[in-house]
């Protein structure tokens, strides 16, 4: 089965997907950006599921419902600050989209959105940061099972245009 693989520009809490994925903190215990947006947007039983989840690493993710959202999950992972991109940076943003994938599938979830993890106040570079996402979302994409449709949910045209050309540049190859 083929996978759709698409780029929006949108307020990521407004879609009707089955996961969003947040760009949280390890302390899952909300903040500002898309995190703060998803929390707003999700009610305050968000805050509490969150709680019981006792944290999570960098490039892990855990799920929860999605609460007043529109979506009916919200994958929370967490990104690397960025300091420079030699302290294993590539790799754990690699491993959130891959995680945040996998996770999805294995509750038989069929489309999931992704903001641009990392990209606002963690300071990754947005080129880079858009073909890691790419790169992750295309390797994983041929092992999942039930997964049918990925979004990238840019919030800018211009974030829309950074991802237009990595994922012209992967069709490439
Ligand atoms: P991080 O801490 O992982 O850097 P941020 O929330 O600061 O996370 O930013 C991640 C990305 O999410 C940024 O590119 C930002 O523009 C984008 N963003 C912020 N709010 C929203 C939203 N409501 N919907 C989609 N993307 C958003």
């Amino acid at each position: 089965m083929s996978i759709a693989l698409r780029i929006i520009v949108d307020d990521i809490t407004k879609l009707e997907v089955d996961a969003i994925v947040n760009a949280a903190n390890s302390g899952l215990l909300g903040g500002g950006g898309v995190d703060g947006a998803i929390h707003r947007a999700a009610g305050p039983e968000l805050s509490i599921a969150c709680r019981s989840l006792g944290g999570c690493a960098t490039g892990d993710a855990k799920i929860t419902p999605g609460f007043n959202l529109p979506a009916r999950h919200v994958i929370h992972t967490v990104g690397p600050v960025w300091h420079g991109g030699e302290q294993g940076e590539p790799q754990l943003l690699t491993a959130c989209y891959h995680n945040a994938l996998r996770l999805a599938d294995n509750h038989d979830l069929r489309s999931i959105a992704f903001p641009a993890i990392s990209t606002g106040v963690y300071g990754y570079p947005k080129t880079l940061a858009a073909e890691i996402a790419v790169k992750s979302v295309k390797t994983t994409m041929t092992s999942l099972r039930h997964i049918e449709d990925i979004v990238f949910c840019c919030y800018s045209d211009d974030d829309e245009a950074i991802y237009a050309r990595q994922l012209g540049r992967s069709q490439e190859c």
